[in-house]
């Protein structure tokens, strides 16, 4: 880098006192005809121009270079530097953020994993050692074996989530973007929830427009099931759900609102982080395992799609995912 500047204002500088030279010396000779008498001259000013040209562009290069060696990378922002460099240096700083703080996400993320994968083991092992020990009575091999199907069930559950949304932090974007019906996709998704629904008396109402969009089928399908799941696990028995696809003046909104048991309104940014749960004893209880929001999440950014939450406590949540219409489909965002 030095080098490249120093030479570079060498040669520059030197180009420029020849020319000027020899077009002073040309013009003189043309008008007086004494080229002779000016040749000792005009090399002598061409040298002492040659020699400033090295000194100044030497100077130059020790002005421009200094302050950057001197530099610490670590701590960019009280680097004493001039002007021209402060936007690269922003640049810089903002990125050395950035990646401290996917760095922290990712560490926090591998502690919880390991926490929440070792807690249903835990269990599981716990029972199976009381049965294998004979500790456990007849009367509690039934409720022993429900209790290991169940933690195996949330074991499953936790990695087929956690597989998710490493594989959404992997393939790093869609590439297989295709043209999408999203009350298609909706039907399928209630469909599967039905069920869970009915057992809680819970009731669904669906309203559909036409709702094409771009996007992976898979993906889109993860968005919609964990939302109308999560709208089954915190309703409240009895309740209601009413789904809505199609467009309005923002897009290709998809929404989904019960009657359950509403986030505080302090919580509703904090529910999209991974893990994260407001009640986790209701969340473990229901069989959430923390991640869903955050794959709704990624799943939309990955469309550029928006998400909004409207809840009261007591009252409901309702979901809103708005796709844009003519979407362009972005790279995925492994923070989120
Ligand atoms: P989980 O697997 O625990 O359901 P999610 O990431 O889907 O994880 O949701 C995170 C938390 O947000 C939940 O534990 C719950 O506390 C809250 N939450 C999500 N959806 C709703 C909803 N429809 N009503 C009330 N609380 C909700």
């Amino acid at each position: 880098m030095r080098k490249v500047i120093n030479n570079t204002l060498r040669i520059f500088t030197i180009s420029a006192v020849l020319v000027t030279t020899l077009l002073v010396s040309l013009t003189y000779y043309a008008q007086s005809g004494m080229i002779m008498r000016v040749v000792p001259g005009v090399i002598i000013i061409l040298l002492a121009v040659i020699a400033a040209a090295f000194y100044i562009s030497k100077r130059l290069t020790r002005n421009i270079m200094e302050p950057i060696n001197s530099i610490d990378i670590n701590n960019i922002s009280e680097a004493d530097i001039y002007d021209e460099l402060k936007p690269f240096l922003e640049r810089i700083a903002n990125e050395n953020e950035e990646r401290a703080r996917t760095e922290k996400i990712r560490r926090e993320f591998t502690a919880n994993v390991s926490h929440e994968l070792k807690t249903p083991l835990t269990a599981i092992s716990g029972y199976a050692q009381m049965m294998n020990n004979g500790m456990a009575k007849d009367g509690d091999i039934i409720e022993f074996s429900k209790k290991i199907e169940k933690e195996s069930d949330r074991l499953l559950t936790l990695i087929d989530d956690i597989i998710n949304l490493s594989n959404l932090d992997e393939i790093g974007g869609i590439e297989d973007a295709e043209t999408v019906d999203l009350s298609n996709i909706t039907e399928d998704a209630i469909r599967v929830i039905e069920k869970p629904a009915k057992e809680r008396g819970i009731q669904i109402f669906y309203s559909k427009a036409p709702a094409l969009i771009k996007g992976n089928p898979t993906l889109i399908g993860e968005l919609v099931y964990n939302l109308l799941d999560n709208a089954v696990k915190y309703n409240k028995d009895d309740g209601k759900i009413t789904v809505f696809v199609g467009e309005n003046s923002n897009g290709v909104e998809f929404s989904v609102k019960d009657t359950g048991i509403g986030i505080p309104e302090e919580e509703t940014e904090r529910i999209f982080e991974r893990f994260y749960r407001v009640d986790k004893s209701h969340s473990k209880k229901v069989g959430g395992t923390g991640l869903g929001l955050s794959i709704v999440k990624h799943v939309c950014a990955c469309h550029n799609a928006k998400i909004r939450v409207k809840s009261k406590v007591g009252e409901g949540t309702t979901m809103y995912v708005t796709f844009p219409k003519n979407i362009e489909v972005k790279k995925s965002d492994p923070t989120v």
